[in-house]
């Protein structure tokens, strides 16, 4: 299948060059014409996860991948479960934190590292990726210790848990971490500039890992499949999905899974107080504001970079825009919905509780409501325990992190420091 740059219809790419490359001329995103739909998508449901995954991503892929190497690339993804815990009569959360970081990216980031290990051909590589949280975690867990591949990643300094930063910054190697004197847009901004800068791009061989490299979206859409497979089937065609957006990748993911044929109700974008697409799905208005700090801060995004895929798939008439609402949720909310989720004998965390509160603001009782539980509580342990009152043991996989030193250097957000850092 062919990849198309949404902002240049000159540039028509393979799936091998749009994950080597990342991004498009004039920073477009690539993606595809068309979305496949899949035949028989209750056979597909039916299937064991690896056979249903490999049916899923052949048509993205075929082009690139032989079969086999398909099927060994999904082995090593998606290594881990993604089970819907039942939390009430009609709801349940897709837990998609079961992975080695504890976050949904894992599944992107590892989807992409093995694919982009197959493209390399022995070529250096160097990864440039900006985090507001998870991705740093699972993009640097994702490519440790792969040969020819070096990986940078940007994160604004002093806005993430201290854990969470140890989850990438204690990694030696091939991973190197950069704290900036900004929040996530300086950071994004400092990655779109070196894409700009072509001598540098060659250089270094650089590529983006971040949510804007479409390999992740397409991992993304498996478990969207396996959500409506852990579902009745008289439950399904009801399902309503509400996922907690910040660069709004995960929910075009879903966006993807639907048009390919999964039978998903409607979508429900929910935010924190970012809220630039729920305003915009409200009055049309396009308005981002400067962005704020919260308690779900993998989503403090005011201008998400995945955005206009969805756009593209509305536009060109793919999906339905009245299938898909927002809900903005704000501080004291997001506590209150945490401690509902604990008195149903839940424990999440604030980025699930901002999805959950979007199925509680306009979920009707002939539906059935799916929120995504993008982390484990573990990862925001300081802020559950705080809302919640409660003790929460560290897994074993963050315990071992916080025990070692944080390797990350610290600049300003200034591109010409940045670009020496690369090239040194
Ligand atoms: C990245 C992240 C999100 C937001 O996902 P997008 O695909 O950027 O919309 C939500 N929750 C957590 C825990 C995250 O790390």
């Amino acid at each position: 299948m062919k990849l198309h740059n949404l902002k240049d219809e000159q540039q028509i790419v393979d799936y091998a060059t749009a994950v080597r490359t990342g991004l498009g001329n004039n920073q477009g995103l690539f993606f595809p014409e068309k979305i496949p739909s899949l035949p028989n998508i209750d056979a597909l449901l039916a299937m064991p996860t690896a056979e249903r995954n490999f049916h899923i991503l052949k048509p993205f892929v075929q082009e690139n991948i032989a079969d086999d190497v398909l099927r060994d690339i999904i082995a090593k993804t998606f290594a881990f479960e993604s089970p819907l815990h039942q939390v009430n009569d009609n709801t349940f959360c897709l837990e998609l934190f079961h992975g080695p970081t504890l976050a949904f990216k894992d599944f992107g980031a590892r989807f992409m590292a093995n694919c982009l290990q197959h493209f390399a051909d022995n070529n250096k590589i160097t990864i440039l990726t900006a985090t507001s949280g998870d991705t740093g975690a699972a993009v640097a867990h994702a490519f440790h210790g792969l040969k020819n591949i070096d990986v940078v990643i940007l994160f604004p300094e002093g806005k993430i848990s201290e854990l969470q930063q140890k989850m990438f910054t204690t990694l030696s190697d091939n991973i190197k971490t950069v704290a900036v004197k900004g929040d996530f847009d300086a950071c994004q901004k400092l990655v779109k500039q070196s894409f700009d800068d072509t001598e540098l791009v060659n250089q270094v061989g650089l590529n983006s890992a971040n949510s804007i490299n479409v390999s992740r979206l397409f991992a993304q859409v498996c478990y969207y499949f396996d959500a409506m497979a852990q579902l009745s089937v008289t439950q399904r065609e009801r399902a309503v999905i509400a996922v907690p957006s910040g660069n709004f990748g995960n929910l075009c993911a879903g966006i993807i899974a639907k048009t390919m044929g999964l039978p998903i109700k409607r979508f429900i974008a929910s935010t924190n107080l970012n809220d630039t697409v729920p305003r915009y799905l409200k009055d049309g208005v396009w308005a981002p504001n400067a962005t704020v700090e919260t308690l779900s801060n993998a989503m403090d995004v005011s201008k998400p970079n995945n955005w206009p895929r969805i756009e593209y798939l509305i536009e060109s008439g793919q999906f339905d825009r009245t299938q898909l609402s927002g809900l903005a949720v704000d501080e004291t909310q997001t506590a209150e919905t945490l401690k509902s989720l604990h008195k149903q004998s839940y424990i999440s965390e604030p980025h699930a509780a901002v999805a959950y509160q979007g199925l509680q603001d306009s979920l009707s009782t002939d539906e059935v409501g799916i929120f995504l539980g993008t982390a484990h509580p573990a990862k925001f342990k300081a802020t559950v325990e705080d809302i919640l009152r409660i003790d929460l043991p560290l897994p074993e996989a963050i315990a071992a992190c916080a025990e070692k030193p944080d390797l990350s250097h610290s600049i300003e957000a200034d591109f010409a420091i940045l670009r020496r850092f690369l090239t040194d």
